[in-house]
């Protein structure tokens, strides 16, 4: 690669003792700058820029919530930057930009999960282990929670239904991927603009979209839709949609066909859904009707896409079904 002497870089090199002019200093102005340096800055493809040094583990959270400086920017409102040597591959030129700090992606991602309730804010895939605590212990099969959450630990970015009787650890499940769906989002360099991980009941969200398609224009917009999630896509954002109970809603055709144009949505944007329910796969299909209940599943909850994950041995809708 070419080592650029200050006379190639600039007009009056007198001036100067760096070949790496601050970005800056360039915006302001190439006329200080020789034409050979000029043309090779615009014709450069191929720039590369370290990777910045990571903010330490330890008070990476204390950081995130501003309760320390940032050690590499030295501010504590996650709006800093930090000067990165960025190099051009097929021209050897070096100039320093201001690249944002590792700490914005900390203040958002606090900021967010800080919304997440308090039962929930320890939920963490790395210390994810099955537990009977508080389950229904009649249901309990520790080899399923054992080998879900081996699943969900490589490969957290998965679409799948998680599916089983009450309290065996699907919306803990749910919130720990949502918190690594959460980390992805932080550090995409649009996140600070839109928030593209969407956590939400079957039942609540389909009530804003009927609102909505009731009272058009008076009804507040649903939380999530198929135009919030495509402008998430326009930007290259990372997609996640958490329902959570997706079985729990009094169907209609007005409804699956809400749901089924939402989770289309989010897997033409190549997104994740991860979605609850007492029910099978098999069951939420007989309970919607085999056109959007067949198309619904298959989008996420059954191969290639994605995987139904039973959790329980002997699901409560056993007992419901003989009702
Ligand atoms: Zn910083």
């Amino acid at each position: 690669m070419k080592n650029w002497k200050v006379e190639e870089v600039y007009l009056e090199p007198q001036s100067f003792d760096s070949t790496t002019p601050d970005v800056g200093e360039i915006n302001a102005g190439l006329c200080r700058y020789t034409q050979g340096f000029t043309e090779a800055l615009y014709g450069e493809k191929h720039w590369t820029q370290p990777e910045l040094t990571p903010i330490p583990e330890d008070i990476a959270h204390a950081v995130g919530v501003g309760e320390v400086a940032c050690p590499r920017c030295f501010r504590s409102d996650g709006g800093g930057s930090v000067p990165t040597l960025i190099t051009g591959q097929d021209t050897g030129i070096e100039y320093v930009a201001q690249v944002r700090c590792g700490c914005t992606s900390l203040r958002l991602f606090e900021r967010e999960w800080r919304e997440v309730p308090a039962i929930w804010q320890d939920a963490n895939l790395s210390a994810l282990q099955p537990s009977n605590t508080h389950a229904a212990p009649q249901y309990m099969d520790m080899d399923r929670q054992d080998s879900a959450f081996r699943e969900f630990r490589s490969n957290p970015g998965l679409s799948a239904l998680l599916a089983g009787s009450l309290r065996l650890g699907k919306t803990l499940s749910m919130q720990c991927l949502q918190r690594e769906a959460l980390w992805r989002w932080s550090v995409h360099p649009a996140a600070s603009e839109l928030r593209s991980v969407f956590w939400t009941n079957a039942l609540d969200l389909l009530n804003e979209i009927s609102a909505m398609n009731s009272n058009p224009g008076k009804s507040p917009a649903p939380s999530v839709t198929p135009a919030l999630i495509r402008k998430c896509a326009s930007k290259g954002l990372p997609i996640a949609l958490f329902i959570n109970e997706i079985d729990k809603f009094a169907v209609s055709e007005a409804k699956t066909s809400a749901l089924a144009s939402l989770i289309d949505a989010v897997m033409e944007a190549r997104g994740q859904i991860v979605a609850s329910s007492n029910l099978t796969g098999k069951e939420l299909i007989a309970r919607w009707g085999p056109e959007y209940g067949n198309s619904i599943i298959s989008r996420f909850a059954a191969p290639p896409n994605g995987q139904t994950i039973i959790f329980s041995t002997k699901p409560q809708h056993q007992k419901e079904n003989s009702k």
